[in-house]
């Protein structure tokens, strides 16, 4: 319970009158006030725990108040709260330095971000900059930051009222539960959306063209594993038109599909990488750009028209320094490779008997029940359902994330066994009951 006389009451009461709340209006919310977590858990003001189900923003992968990262924050903090990113400092070059560690050979230098929008923003202002070239080619189906560029390059609905920057153009991605394509098999919908997207190219001008953004595994969008064959082949079309490929690695690395970078797991070496979240759980804010070795040089003689005051600040950094090594010294990458493919995997494909439950997919501790008001026509279950189905996982002690149509499956990446197998009965209790 709360060291202060506040209650859950009390905190929704003056979060309701100073507040204003992400991608709402702001009449009707009723947030639930968060006291504290450890791990996978968190209690609210008047003590009730939860099973953190949703990892926050799907950026807590360490889990709650790590020892280790705290306890990094707090020192840091002792001996230097701030500095310029102009200055050199040594917390900052060893957060880079850890990054660069897991990035695939040939990646040299990393610029920090506030998050993974600005992330994103920058990582399109390079390459604009190194190809001379303007339009960004991405999914309908992302989530790529709420910024000038970001927004205009995510896929989904909060793009349209802020569509004011320009040169992004949007494909379909492959998604073979809703194809686009008509596909019957992961091979038919790989070769199908690239033949869409290398069409797109051709047809926009492949020489006005200065990135892919792709996430590697689309998030929000409902975690759409890319079938085999895909990412390759945009690489490759990528090669053959001279455009940049930027995978968005900002929801799924650091431990969330069970390796450090998503895309370790697929065949694919994008030319820039975007990352925020996963990489210090959100402890600080924080993101970046790492940079491969052609692009950093292209900025050796050439100024780099870009900055942000908070540039690798130095709580970040030491954030960022101590969650790279727990993770790699607990093996919370491996604990969520292994939770996905042994627990979390398996139970949830069970969840398949209920008549409501569309498809289950994903991978580590990243995965999507599709949920639906008819299975044969795969028509999505009403916000209504949803509605309930979120409040009751509540009332059953479980946090949950849930996006459109979609249950997203995705505990910080330290759950244990327990834990998962926990929460799936919980969803599975309230599926019954829905
Ligand atoms: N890219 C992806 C794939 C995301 O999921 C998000 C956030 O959800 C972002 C970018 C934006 O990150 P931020 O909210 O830190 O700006």
């Amino acid at each position: 319970a709360s060291p202060t006389a506040a209650t859950n009451a009390s905190v929704s009461a003056s979060d309701r009158s100073s507040v204003f709340h992400s991608w709402s209006a702001q009449g009707s919310l009723a947030p639930l006030p968060i006291a504290g977590g450890l791990g996978s858990t968190v209690w609210d003001v008047d003590g009730r725990e939860y099973l953190d189900f949703s990892s926050q923003l799907v950026n807590v992968n360490i889990g709650h108040q790590h020892p280790r990262v705290v306890a990094a924050i707090q020192e840091q903090a002792a001996r230097l709260t701030t500095v310029a990113p102009a200055h050199a400092n040594e917390t900052r070059a060893e957060a880079a330095r850890l990054v660069l560690d897991r990035a695939p050979e040939g990646f040299s230098k990393v610029f920090f971000t506030n998050g993974g929008a600005d992330a994103n923003e920058n990582a399109i202002r390079m390459a604009r900059l190194v190809t001379g070239r303007d339009k960004v080619v991405s999914h309908y189906r992302s989530y790529h930051g709420n910024t000038g560029a970001a927004i205009v390059a995510t896929g989904d609905w909060r793009r349209m009222p802020n569509e004011f920057a320009r040169g992004h153009v949007h494909v379909f991605g492959p998604y073979l539960y809703r194809s686009e394509f008509w596909a019957d098999s992961p091979e038919q919908e790989s070769e199908r959306a690239l033949r869409h997207l290398e069409r797109v190219i051709q047809s926009e001008g492949p020489d006005t063209i200065a990135a892919i953004l792709l996430e590697t595994i689309p998030g929000t969008a409902g975690i759409l594993v890319p079938p085999p064959g895909y990412l390759s082949g945009a690489r490759a079309l990528a090669d053959r038109y001279g455009i940049l490929l930027i995978l968005d690695e900002v929801m799924a690395g650091f431990a969330r599909t069970g390796e450090w970078f998503a895309f370790d797991a697929f065949d694919v070496r994008p030319d820039l990488i975007t990352f925020a979240k996963g990489v210090n759980s959100g402890y600080v804010p924080v993101g970046g750009v790492v940079i491969s070795d052609p692009i950093a040089h292209h900025f050796d003689e050439r100024v780099f028209p870009g900055g942000l005051t908070y540039s690798g600040h130095p709580l970040a950094a030491a954030s960022v320094v101590a969650t790279i090594n727990a993770m790699a010294e607990e093996g919370v990458v491996e604990n969520a490779k292994r939770i996905g493919a042994d627990v979390l995997g398996p139970a949830l494909r069970e969840l398949s008997r209920h008549e409501v439950v569309g498809e289950v997919r994903g991978t580590g501790v990243f995965w999507a029940v599709e949920l639906v008001a008819d299975r044969d026509a795969r028509t999505p279950l009403e916000a209504a359902r949803m509605g309930s189905l979120k409040s009751d996982l509540l009332a059953r002690g479980l946090l949950p994330f849930t996006a459109e149509n979609r249950l997203h499956v995705v505990p910080p990446a330290v759950v244990t066994d327990e834990e998962a197998r926990r929460g799936v009965a919980i969803i599975d209790e309230a599926l019954a009951a829905l």
